[in-house]
Parts: C-alpha cells; structure tokens; sequence
C-alpha cells in the first residue's frame, strides 16, 4: 500500500524537535551558550584537495549536464578501483552505481527490494531513517534488539528472519552507539542468511549503510562486510569522510557473485528513476573523479571521542565507548530518555533521546563539533550529573 505521507508527515521525531529548539535558543541567547550535540554535520574542514577539484569541475563546459544513470564512467571506476585496493573486492566499474548520499542508496535498496508485506530486519540501536525507507517503499521493519554492549544479539537476529524478509540491514561504524561490527559477527550474519537463502530458493540480502566507514579509532579499518557475504549491497556516502552532506553523493556495490545480479542492478536504476533521482549531482561526480579514496583530517573525532568519554564515564555517566562514527551513546539514569534530555536543557545541553533509534533508555550525543565546544560543556554535564547524583 503506498503511504499516507500527509499523515507520516506529521510524526513527531525527537531529533528534528531539539535541532528546532536548539536554532532557537541559539537566536535568544547566542549559539557559543548552546552546547549542541544533537546533529551528525561533520565539522572537520573539507581538503584542500577536494575545493580544488570542484573548482576544476566547474570550468568544465559538460559541468551542469546529468551523467548517465548509474553515473559517471570514471568516477565508478575509481570507486572500484579504490576498495579492490582496500579490501581486494574485486569489482569493477559496472559493479558501482553512484548515487545521491547514503539516503538515496539506502532509499533505492528499500524501493528494489521490498513489496508490500515484505520485512527488513534492522538491528537496534539503528539510525531513524531507516523506517522511512523502508516504510516509504511498502516494507516493514523488524527491530532486533542488542546485546548489553550494543553488539547485535545474533540468535535474535536468526529468529528474525523469516520467508517475508527481503534482506537485513547493518551499520557499522554505527550510529547511535559507535559500535564496529567484528569479522565473526560478520561470518556468523553470512551463515544466517545464506541459509535463509537455501530455504527459501532466493537470496537474502545485506544491505551494509558504511557512511562512517573511515572514521575508526582502534583499529586501522573496519572488517569489509562485502567480502564476509557475497549477497552484500555497501551504501557509502562521502558526506562524512569529505565532510560534504549537503552535496549529496555517494555510491552503492554489488558483488559479480551476488545472486539475481544483473535482474537487481537494473531494478535499482530503475529505482532511482522511479524515486526521481535521475542521476546524483554531476559538479561532484566531476570533482570526486580524482579524490576517491582521500578523507578530511578526521583526528578532530578522535580527540573528541577521548576528552568527551573519558571526561563524562569519570562524571558518573555510563556510557558506550565508541570504536567508530562521531556518536557517543550514553545510559540514561532515569527510564524516561527523553524527560532526561528536557532536564538536560536547563544547562543548555541538547542530548537526542534514543527512542527514534529503537531503542529506550538512551541518548546519543554528536561529537562532532569543535573540540572546545566539548570543553566548555563539561561544567554543564558535571552539573547535570551532580542533579542527579550520578557519583
Ligand atoms: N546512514 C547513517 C547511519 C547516517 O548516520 C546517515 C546520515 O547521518 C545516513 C545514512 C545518510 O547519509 P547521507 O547524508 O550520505 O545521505
């Protein structure tokens, strides 16, 4: 059944409300008095490299006509190129479709592979579009809770899977809980769905969302989920490792051994085209020929990640240490999330509440803002905590 989006229009979402209050407590009383932490808008300055690359892109008399649908030739093949030399993928250039950000992917993906009455298994905590995607394109979503420890709880997660579902989807590095899937979760998800695939004669799909997949702090890399599954779409997005959200631009992969392959690779153009995407936006196709593979200086997120988990877990705070992404998943001291988020307003803290995420109990904090924004909200959170007499 096609949605009513007058009526889903109209749902209430915790983080757009704060984001709201926030601009506006920020024009009442200075935005340096607001300590915000409830947007993943990466700060972390665009390469030089890159401002480079799109002025070369704009002198280019072809600059403003659309690429063809799967995008352009050259930046698909540097796309494949890159991660065969990453993770030894062995793709090529028909295997990468560009496309707009992780959104457009992911929207594609939910378009091309769900009909009504068809179930996406996702793994809480996950990041709140993804019900819109899934909803928007007649699905519906299975919510998997996790382990104490935010990793996925991987029985749950077999049970979950039943002849309705059309593929799982995962997020590592992930947002909300920073959370690195390792490579035997990854094995043991391949088993899960390569069985559900011999039962049911048809492939079950994985659907890897990998916008953060270079901002890792423990380890050099993430395991590469394609290479643990043949049946895998990665959805990338240079919107934070280039620090380029509003450009709108990322890609989508599939495997040559992936099953119906060629009938899914027209069905997501298709997609596209059904969606009105037409082709992403070809300034940064042009641009991002010779910039695959760079990132901005993520240092930034790591020296976050150390002063604001180190600063709030010695506060009293619980919190999740965060092996990726710019997210810091925090215990809420009262069941209520979201009265502790309100409460948290009064030292002009804005912390997002972890029910749009699946999940209750929680609040997720966007640590990417300039580091002395962590520094000065640390009396905030020290008063905060005392409120509520955490030590
Ligand atoms: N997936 C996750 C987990 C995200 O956090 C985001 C954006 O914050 C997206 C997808 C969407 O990314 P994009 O801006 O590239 O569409």
């Amino acid at each position: 059944m096609k949605q009513n989006y007058v009526a889903w229009g109209r749902v209430k979402n915790c983080m757009r409300e704060l984001t709201a209050y926030g601009n506006a407590r920020k024009a009442e009383i200075g935005a340096d008095k607001v300590f915000d932490f409830s947007l993943g808008s990466p700060s972390a300055p665009v390469p030089e490299t890159v401002w480079e690359a799109m002025r070369r892109a704009l002198e280019r008399p072809d600059v403003h006509e659309p690429t063809p649908p799967e995008g352009l030739p050259a930046l698909r093949k540097a796309v494949a190129e890159d991660l065969n030399r990453r993770y030894g993928t062995g793709l090529s250039t028909e295997d990468i479709l560009i496309v707009t950000g992780a959104a457009g992917g992911l929207a594609i993906c939910c378009q091309t592979l769900l009909q009504p009455g068809d179930e996406a298994v996702v793994l809480a905590p996950y990041f709140t579009e993804y019900r819109v995607f899934i909803e928007g394109a007649g699905g519906t979503a299975v919510e998997v809770p996790p382990l104490p420890d935010m990793q996925p709880d991987l029985d749950a997660l077999a049970a979950a899977v039943t002849e309705k579902t059309r593929f799982v989807l995962v997020n590592t590095p992930n947002n909300p809980s920073g959370a690195i899937l390792p490579e035997e979760s990854l094995r043991r998800i391949a088993e899960i769905l390569r069985a559900a695939g011999e039962r049911f004669g048809r492939p079950v799909y994985l659907v890897s969302d990998e916008p953060y997949r270079e901002l890792v702090y423990d380890t050099e890399r993430i395991p590469c989920v394609m290479n643990a599954f043949e049946n895998t779409i990665p959805c990338y997005s240079f919107s934070k490792s280039l620090s380029l959200p509003g450009e709108r631009i990322g890609y989508l992969a599939l495997s040559p051994a992936a099953g119906d392959r060629d009938a899914l690779l027209a069905g997501l153009s298709a997609a596209a085209r059904a969606l009105g995407y037409r082709s992403a936006p070809s300034l940064m196709q042009h641009a991002l020929v010779d910039c695959v593979g760079m990132t901005a200086d993520l240092s930034l997120y790591r020296e976050n990640r150390d002063l604001l988990y180190s600063s709030l877990s010695a506060m009293g705070y619980d919190c999740v240490r965060p092996e990726g992404a710019f997210y810091l998943f925090v215990k809420s001291p009262i069941d209520d999330a979201k009265a502790f988020s309100d409460a948290a307003k009064k030292y002009e803290l804005l912390l997002v509440p972890s029910d749009d995420f699946g999940i209750t109990g929680w609040l997720r904090l966007a640590y990417c803002v300039p580091t002395d924004t962590i520094r000065r909200a640390l009396p905030a959170f020290r008063a905060l905590a005392e409120e509520y007499a955490l030590r």
